[in-house]
């Protein structure tokens, strides 16, 4: 990180935030500031270039025609892949997950290329979408508390051996491939199945992002009363019956 600036680069927020996705942006901006840090935000419109030079990359959730349409301008664009090789950290949710891996199907029910920043192929599932309240033990390599979320996918994720499951769910379907993980992830590329957004539920996965950016293993505590009374009420509602 250069100047003391975090570089927060939200990617495409007009094809990819369909599901609250802003709100990864407010948190790890917020997060970021109440421990003194500046923050430079920026917006990428999917006609603009992304930046290479950005230290923490979000890239939301979409339907299935704009999910296309982002992974067109990305492959072509190709700023994401270079602040990958960068070792850029990115965060990345559903749709923006399966861009980031090496395929997916479309919305014309073809074979789309991803960025391959991820060693995951996502397919179409043939079961019931996936939809609903999900609780799941992220890696503990990541020392982070249990991940609640909540997912709306018909697409069905495999990793490959480059890629580590991000967490191993217990309630919901995840990588909704009857394997049992959620997500996936490498050293500086993450990718879930979580809406929510997740971050407003797990401020922790902010407080990671930034910590990976600062190269330093702890922050100074913030207060996080109001975002544990939100993880609390979204457990209960993942663990109780309908
Ligand atoms: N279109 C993708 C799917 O259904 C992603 C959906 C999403 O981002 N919520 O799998």
């Amino acid at each position: 990180m250069s100047e003391s600036v975090l570089r927060l680069v939200w990617v495409y927020p007009d094809l990819l935030s369909t599901y609250g996705d802003q709100g990864n942006a407010l948190v790890v901006e917020r997060r970021a500031r109440q421990r003194g840090l500046n923050v430079a935000r920026v917006d990428v419109r999917s006609d603009q270039p992304v930046p290479t030079s950005g230290d923490i990359y979000l890239i939301g959730g979409g339907e299935d025609r704009p999910q296309r349409l982002a992974a067109e301008r990305l492959r072509r664009d190709g700023g994401l892949t270079r602040a990958a090789e960068n070792g850029a950290i990115i965060f990345s949710v559903c749709a923006g997950y399966q861009i980031l891996g090496h395929e997916f199907i479309n919305d014309l029910g073809r074979r789309e290329p991803g960025l391959g920043l991820l060693d995951v192929v996502s397919e179409r599932g043939t079961g019931e979408r996936c939809v609903g309240d999900v609780l799941a033990d992220i890696d503990p390599r990541l020392g982070l508390p249990p991940l609640t979320g909540f997912e709306n996918h018909q697409g069905i994720t495999r990793l490959g051996p480059g890629a580590k499951p991000f967490a191993r769910v217990r309630f919901g379907n995840g990588n909704g491939t009857g394997d049992g993980t959620e997500g996936a992830y490498s050293e500086t590329v993450f990718g879930t199945y979580m809406h929510g957004p997740v971050m407003a539920r797990n401020p922790l996965i902010a407080d990671l992002l930034i910590k990976l950016a600062l190269d330093v293993n702890a922050l100074p505590p913030v207060e996080d009363t109001w975002y544990e009374a939100l993880r609390q009420e979204r457990i209960a509602a993942a663990t109780q019956p309908a």
